[in-house]
Parts: structure tokens; C-alpha cells; sequence
């Protein structure tokens, strides 16, 4: 069939039954990533968290993954989001206001916020526009307007950044570049975010070279020692865990961890070759496969 010999009648109605088509195919996408959420099938996949997963393995973009991420985990806790994701009452940028809302209030104030307050608010932006929803959702916890952080990559790869940060945050970075005044001598923030960020680098990766009686001794001490740790995360330099089906490797730069190769429980030595850097996840992951390993062969 072409297009071409629709009339604008059909038209319409052509783009509206699509439109619908879209909104139910957008439903059981997110009934799906809610699955491979709850059994963390990402790791297994060979990604740090469900957030890689959907945007290095699936191809949503960054914004896309974390809409979707946001209205599964909240259609976990409030089902008729799927009717009003269904019907196009909500849509999953207003979704993403509830949930960011919820993650700021639980970081200022330690606080959950409900399934319940949730539901309610959901029906409160339920048919509104995005400004609208966006006044609802503030006045409803009460939220400071905090503007975004902005990255822009320039022509020569520069970043440009434009960030808000807290009263408390400024006064302490201005009385940690008085205290380092006698190191870096000028008062660009972007000097003193440097020199911390290469202290960082180095202190967690530099290794001091063993004194020679030290080399000789045994190596069969629990667990790694920090040298160990250092040489690892240097040579390793990100999550080594595989896919086995696939090769699909994690490559996480966050949260790392050295792991035994072979477990401590197995006899493996806490030496570099039986070291390995994993990401937290796929460390804890690990650990929970030998652990179910370990009852069963117990
Ligand atoms: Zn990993």
C-alpha cells in the first residue's frame, strides 16, 4: 500500500491507530526491562547495571534507557501506570519527574517515598502537560528548582560544564584550596579540581616498590594486601567479567573491587595471579553463584 494514495482522512487515522499501536508495543517494552531488572539478567549479560545494559546493548540512548528504567521500576510499584501509559494519559517524561523527585528527597532527607504518595501523584499529573506536571511534582515534595548539570564537548574536546552546587559544597571547596594554597598557586577551580583529581589517580594506583626480604616471603596471607590490590587495579583496570555465551566483556570503571579468581573458600592464594578486578555487581554476582555452588557441593 503507498501512502501517497491515502487520503488526509485515512491519514489521520492511519497515524492514530499507529500511535496506539506504539503506546501498547512501549507497555510490554517496559514489562520486559522490568523482568530483566528483577532478575538482574544485565550482569549475566555481562553489564554492570540495567542502565549499560539497555543503552550499550539494546541502542536506547542515555536519555531513552533511564525513561524506560524509570517507568519500569515504577510500574513495579504502582501497576495502573500500565493503563495510563497505555491510553497515553502519562508519558514516561513525566514518569522520570516522579522518580528523580523520589531520588532527590531520599537523598536530602533520607526518606523513601511511598508506593502510595507515588500513585497519588501519578494521578495528580495523569492528562497534565510537562510544565504543569513538573509544578506538581515540586509543590508536592516541597523541591528547591535545581538546574541540571550541562556537558557540552567542544570542538578540541573540551568539556564545557555548567553545574549547581550546594552553599555547604562551595565553602568547602574554597577552605580546601586555602589549605592546598601553598601547592596550587592560582584560584581556578579547575587547577584545584586537578591537582585532587591526579592525587586520586595516583594514591589509588601507585605501587612503592617491595623491599627485596618482603619478595621472599610467602604469599598465602588473606586477604590481598593493599600492594596487591594497587598492581591489580593497574594491570586490570576495569571489570574483567565476561558473558561466557557471548565474550560480551563488563569493562565497569566504577566501584571496582579485587576478587579471588579462585575463591578464598577453594584455596585460592590472595597473589596477583589469582586477582582479578570485578565491578561490585558482578563481584557480588559471583559471590552468589559460589555461594549456591558451595551449598550444593556441601
Ligand atoms: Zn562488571
Amino acid at each position: 500500500m503507498s501512502l501517497k494514495n491515502l487520503n488526509k482522512f485515512e491519514l489521520d487515522q492511519r497515524i492514530k491507530s499507529l500511535v496506539a499501536k506504539e503506546r501498547e508495543l512501549l507497555h510490554e517494552i517496559l514489562l520486559t526491562i522490568k523482568e530483566i531488572d528483577q532478575r538482574r539478567l544485565y550482569l549475566e549479560y555481562g553489564f554492570a547495571n540495567l542502565f549499560l545494559y539497555l543503552v550499550e546493548g539494546v541502542g536506547y540512548s542515555a536519555g531513552s534507557a533511564q525513561r524506560r528504567i524509570d517507568a519500569a521500576r515504577l510500574l513495579s510499584e504502582v501497576p495502573t501506570l500500565g493503563e495510563k501509559i497505555q491510553s497515553g494519559e502519562v508519558k514516561l517524561h513525566q514518569v522520570s519527574l516522579i522518580q528523580k523527585a523520589a531520588r532527590d528527597v531520599y537523598k536530602t532527607t533520607q526518606k523513601k517515598v511511598t508506593a502510595e504518595e507515588k500513585q497519588e501523584l501519578l494521578e495528580q499529573i495523569t492528562s497534565k502537560n510537562f510544565q504543569e506536571s513538573q509544578k506538581e511534582v515540586a509543590s508536592f515534595f516541597d523541591l528547591p528548582v535545581i538546574e541540571a548539570t550541562t556537558q557540552v564537548i567542544q570542538a578540541n574536546e573540551s568539556i564545557r560544564l555548567s553545574l549547581t552546587i550546594s552553599k555547604e559544597l562551595a565553602d568547602k571547596i574554597q577552605q580546601a584550596q586555602a589549605l592546598l594554597s601553598h601547592t596550587i598557586s592560582s584560584n581556578d577551580i579547575v587547577d584545584y579540581l586537578e591537582y585532587v583529581t591526579d592525587r586520586v589517580i595516583k594514591q589509588k594506583t601507585s605501587v612503592r616498590p617491595r623491599p627485596q626480604e618482603e619478595v621472599t616471603a610467602t604469599m598465602e596471607v588473606k586477604p590481598f594486601s593493599a600492594r596487591t590490590r594497587k598492581t591489580v587495579i593497574n594491570k586490570d583496570k576495569c571489570c574483567q567479567y565476561k558473558d561466557p555465551s557471548t565474550g560480551k566483556q563488563c569493562g565497569n570503571r566504577w566501584f571496582l573491587q579485587v576478587d579471588h579468581k579462585q575463591s578464598r573458600w577453594a584455596n585460592g592464594k590472595s597473589t596477583v595471579a589469582n586477582a582479578q578486578v570485578l565491578c561490585s555487581q558482578h563481584n557480588q554476582m559471583k559471590y552468589r553463584q559460589e555461594a549456591g555452588f558451595k551449598y550444593l557441593s556441601t
